[in-house]
């Protein structure tokens, strides 16, 4: 999940001893902020889609595609992220936000699909980065938007290390589905990105 205007954009190492305190109070607030983006990996499709019984069609309406136009600058902490090809431009896949800012999946503040949740929404706040073998992480949001920031427990590296397992391998599967469909598609779309997806589930399933 990441938030393009207030990303606090300090990655650590996860190594890094100074680790935040953090317990999810279960407020939804992350759900219902118009600003942050729950992209959405290959897995985190197929994932949603099986348990749903989605269609390609069906899926298509449940999801965004956050287009950035040349020369504008990434958002912060989407600058890794994997834009994909499609009618509209490369494009940042997230979950639908309805008018009031809610995610399409949630039903009286309780997220229907939180089982099958996408990769972001199991590691927010905290986002994770790997480049030369080093991973570092950092939080995609501050205490006035996740109220879970500065209380309980602080959270330690073998938590912060687990969830990198989880998710970084996610986000490079997902990669690389990215840059063959990018190099492949003269005339890409959207619907057919999904219809790909979902003919070969077996290649988008980690978790
Ligand atoms: S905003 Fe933070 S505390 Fe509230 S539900 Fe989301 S992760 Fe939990």
């Amino acid at each position: 999940m990441v938030n393009p205007l207030n990303l606090t954009g300090h990655n650590k190492n996860i190594e890094e001893t100074k680790l935040p305190r953090f317990e999810c109070t279960r407020c939804g607030a992350c759900c219902r902020d118009d600003f942050l983006l729950v992209t959405v990996t290959g897995s985190d499709i197929v994932r949603i889609a099986a348990v749903l019984g989605l269609s390609p069609n069906e899926m298509l309406k449940a999801l965004d595609f956050y287009v950035v136009s040349d020369g504008e600058t990434k958002p912060i902490g989407l600058e890794k992220f994997p834009s994909v090809a499609t009618e509209s431009g490369l494009s940042y896949i997230s979950l639908k936000k309805m008018e009031n800012g809610e995610c399409v999946f949630l039903k009286e503040n309780l997220c229907m699909i939180h089982p099958v949740r996408p990769v972001v929404c199991r590691s927010f706040p905290f986002v994770f980065d790997e480049s030369n073998g080093q991973r570092t992480w950092g939080l995609s949001a501050k205490k006035e938007i996740c109220p879970g920031l500065a209380t309980g427990p602080q959270v330690s590296e073998i938590e912060l290390g687990e969830l990198a397992d989880t998710i970084l391998p996610d986000i490079q599967l997902y990669r690389e589905f990215v840059k063959e469909w990018n190099d492949n598609q003269l005339s890409p779309s959207a619907l057919d990105l999904l219809k790909t997806i979902n003919s070969d589930t077996s290649r988008h399933k980690i978790l």
